[in-house]
């Protein structure tokens, strides 16, 4: 059956998007080679940096896959690592830091906060080898928007490298990625760009990346390696995904035709406060009270008693929208996302379906 992806990628695809994927292409071929350093320019405009002093890297797998190229081989033996979180996404940075040997500190706050900037500035003044932040910008576990640009400034003043986790909000916000002085910033192909999955991006600092080459505790994930090898002449290391990266070429475009990531950061906004609006009037309380950002929205189960998250969830399905569990640690809650090729006219389609179940429900 076909419905629609509330979810925060992979998500609805335009048809446009999906038809390009019917071609083979050959990774040798200089055509396809040629879309890939399209595909990398493209995404330096968008992210707002010079190519003088920034390269995107294209990386295999899916979003994870390129954090981890990051974690585990742009930082050296004498970093020393702050990473901030308040959900799951947070926390696997710690885990990867983890795998990687990575000397860290932890400062963690809970999911329905943000990182407070003075308690950062406070962690780094009491710890001065600190020589790296890492942070989630949306954190995907909530749908919280954290205060990336408060972090930004601390990073700059104290000179700290700058790694962003993303995933869930690059081009769906203006993100001006020079300015705001981010190192390694990641996003992937099945978020806010709206392509399918397969693998993700990094936007890095040449200068950066240069001095951290040859440091690497993974072969395939080595960003330097992929960066020497794509560089030269838009060829990747390995197997591509090449049916996902036709499909990001078409979603780029798609991108511009809407009127760039202005326009769709409106879209998604406007989309996001409709369902909060009218979800509240059917009685669904949303978890985050404030910096709450405009791709997905964590609702409390209503407090009828009686609320099981799967029956909700199959009868969704079975009026055309697939929504997502919750992710929040001990609480009840479930996920609606507003990105994708998702428009209004969806929103108010399933907040009809969401006002008939919820009434037969508490008719019960
Ligand atoms: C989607 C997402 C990721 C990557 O998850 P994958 O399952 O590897 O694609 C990482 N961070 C955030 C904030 C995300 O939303």
């Amino acid at each position: 059956m076909n419905y629609k992806l509330l979810t925060p990628g992979p998500l609805t695809t335009s048809d446009t998007v999906k038809a390009v994927m019917n071609v083979d292409h050959c990774t040798w071929d200089q055509e396809y080679k040629d879309i890939t350093q399209e595909i990398r320019a493209e995404l330096l405009c968008l992210a707002e940096v010079s190519e003088t002093d920034y390269t995107s890297i294209l990386m295999q797998g899916s979003g994870t896959f390129g954090v981890e190229s990051v974690m585990s081989s742009m930082l050296l033996p004498t970093d020393h690592l702050l990473i901030c979180t308040n959900g799951a996404y947070g926390r696997r940075l710690k885990e990867m830091a983890e795998y990687a040997n990575l000397r860290y500190t932890l400062y963690e706050v809970a999911e329905d906060k943000i990182p407070d900037p003075k308690a950062v500035r406070a962690v780094i003044a009491a710890e001065p080898t600190i020589s790296a932040i890492a942070m989630v910008h949306s954190e995907t576990t909530s749908g919280i928007l954290n205060d990336l640009e408060a972090i930004a400034q601390i990073a700059k003043e104290k000179n700290l490298l700058l790694i962003v986790d993303a995933m869930s909000s690059f081009g769906g916000i203006p993100l001006n990625v020079a300015e705001l002085g981010i190192d390694f910033l990641v996003s992937s192909s099945n978020k806010c760009i709206q392509g399918v999955p397969g693998f993700s991006f990094v936007i890095a600092r040449k200068k950066e990346l240069e001095k951290r080459k040859g440091h690497a505790h993974s072969l395939s994930l080595d960003l330097y390696a992929q960066y020497e090898e794509m560089n030269h002449d838009g060829k990747w290391r390995f197997t591509s995904p090449t049916h996902t990266v036709l499909a990001f070429q078409q979603a780029l475009k798609e991108l511009q035709a809407e009127g760039g990531i202005e326009a769709r950061y409106a879209r998604y906004a406007s989309n996001n406060q409709l369902l909060r609006d009218e979800m509240a009037k059917l009685g669904y309380e949303a978890v985050i009270k404030e910096h709450q950002g405009p791709f997905i929205t964590s609702f409390y189960y209503p407090e009828n008693g009686n609320f099981t998250f799967q029956p909700f969830y199959d009868y969704l399905k079975e009026h055309g929208f697939v929504i997502y569990p919750g992710k929040i640690s001990e609480l009840n809650c479930f996920r609606i996302g507003n990105i994708g090729e998702i428009y209004r006219t969806d929103i108010e389609q399933l907040l009809v379906v969401m006002k008939a179940y919820t009434e037969e429900n508490n008719d019960n």
